[in-house]
């Protein structure tokens, strides 16, 4: 049995005293060097063995050389839902979304500084075998998935599916074949595509929506262009930039059209709030959404020495961003310090605490589901953060959740 929380080598928590994690704070470790023939899966290619069934990461056996299509890994919640791993997740026995990320033993040749599959970890842990946010992922014949999804094996706890596309130069190919084949199976669950714009053209994306897409997300993760630079592009010698991002982000909107592109964002990085509102802001007025993450120290990574975003500054962010996106608000009706730190939501108090008692703004964030426009399908169980301190919750706050997020609240300015 397992759990989504990683016991054999936790992560710090780190919860900290101070107030935000600045610029200054969040500068990334450098990536050790990696021997040549460590490169590019050369372990796994070199052993050559070949997968049976589910492969499930750390199982003490050599690592087999998978490869998407035919592969693909899921979150452990996924597994867990999908009914192919058992487990016991805290307060929630299942996600909505099943997140499907391509695999190759080479892995994703970027190297963003926060991420547990980055290129940096090839001498230290195989691709199949790292944690990405916080959890395993188990690989699994996409053939096994397609035939327990077909025939009703989930009991249609499956809101939505997603597409982790990575950077690899396989990817958009294979992507197309796992969409078009679920497309064609389990046409009943709409299909998201968390995108790897660079190595995309606007004519990928229009492909992907021709072929059944619902939804197509950017991960632009950084929330201006210097921490993009300085965490995904050549700060980390990743291949990624802000303009590029951009432009299939704008290729998205045009495609698939209002409510069916997003973002995601990370708070806690080094931004102030009023950059990573505004980008919220801009995203809200392409009519698409913006996903938010907390930042954690992801075991394994560039940054796993840093903290956590402090809750406060978490807090009336995750806040502002739920206002904007879903309760008709703006950002020029906020009000923020010298520093970019915001003191003044714009709202009465009374409406406040209406939104604040409702608890959905400080659920996880993501491509909705069949609950509801505003809440996730995607939940990602303590993907960023402890079941301990919840940043995102998997379910709907209720009392002493509610009270806890009103005091970390009370800590920040707001
Ligand atoms: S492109 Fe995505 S999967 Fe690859 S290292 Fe960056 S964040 Fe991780």
């Amino acid at each position: 049995m397992s759990c989504l929380e990683l016991h054999r080598h936790p992560a710090p928590a780190r919860p900290g005293t101070h107030e935000v994690n600045t610029a200054a704070q969040m500068a990334p470790r450098a990536p050790a060097p990696v021997p040549p023939e460590e490169r590019n899966g050369g372990r796994v290619k070199a052993a050559g063995i070949a997968p049976r069934g589910i492969y499930r990461p750390n199982d003490n056996i050599l690592t087999p050389a998978m490869r998407s299509p035919a592969y693909v890994q899921m979150s452990t919640a996924a597994a867990i839902t999908l009914g192919v791993m058992q487990g016991v997740m805290h307060r929630t026995s299942c996600t909505r979304c099943l997140n499907l990320l391509l695999t190759y033993p080479e892995g994703c040749r970027a190297n963003c500084a926060y991420c547990g599959l980055a290129r940096h970890r090839e001498a230290e842990r195989n691709y199949a075998d790292r944690n990405f946010i916080r959890v395993d992922w188990p690989a699994v014949p996409y053939e096994d998935v397609l035939d327990i999804m077909q025939s009703g094996g989930d009991a249609r706890r499956f809101h939505r599916m997603c597409i982790s596309m990575i950077t690899h130069p396989r990817s958009d190919e294979d992507t197309r074949v796992v969409l078009r084949r679920w497309v064609e199976r389990v046409p009943h669950v709409p299909v998201s595509i968390l995108s790897n714009p660079t190595t995309m053209t606007r004519a990928d994306v229009q492909e992907l929506y021709d072929l059944g897409a619902e939804t197509f997300t950017v991960a632009l993760d950084a929330a201006t262009p210097e921490l993009f630079d300085r965490t995904r592009g050549h700060g980390m010698q990743s291949p990624h930039s802000w303009a590029k991002y951009w432009e299939i982000l704008h290729a998205a909107a045009e495609i698939f059209g209002p409510e069916h592109f997003g973002a995601h964002l990370i708070v806690g990085m080094g931004e102030t709030d009023y950059e990573v509102l505004v980008q919220v802001q801009a995203l809200k007025d392409l009519e698409g959404h913006s996903h938010m993450f907390a930042f954690f120290p992801e075991r394994g990574s560039l940054m796993d020495h840093l903290p956590a975003v402090p809750r406060p500054q978490w807090r009336r962010v995750q806040l502002a961003r739920y206002l904007i996106d879903y309760r008709g608000h703006h950002l020029a009706r906020m009000r923020f310090d010298e520093t970019g730190r915001l003191i003044d939501f714009g709202l009465p108090a009374e409406e406040l605490d209406r939104v604040i008692t409702a608890g959905t703004a400080f659920r996880t964030s993501g491509c909705p589901g069949r609950e509801g426009a505003d809440i996730s399908a995607c939940d990602r169980p303590y993907g960023d953060s402890p079941p301990s301190d919840i940043a995102s919750y998997p379910f709907a706050p209720k009392g002493g959740d509610l009270r806890r997020i009103r005091a970390q609240l009370r800590r920040g300015p707001a």
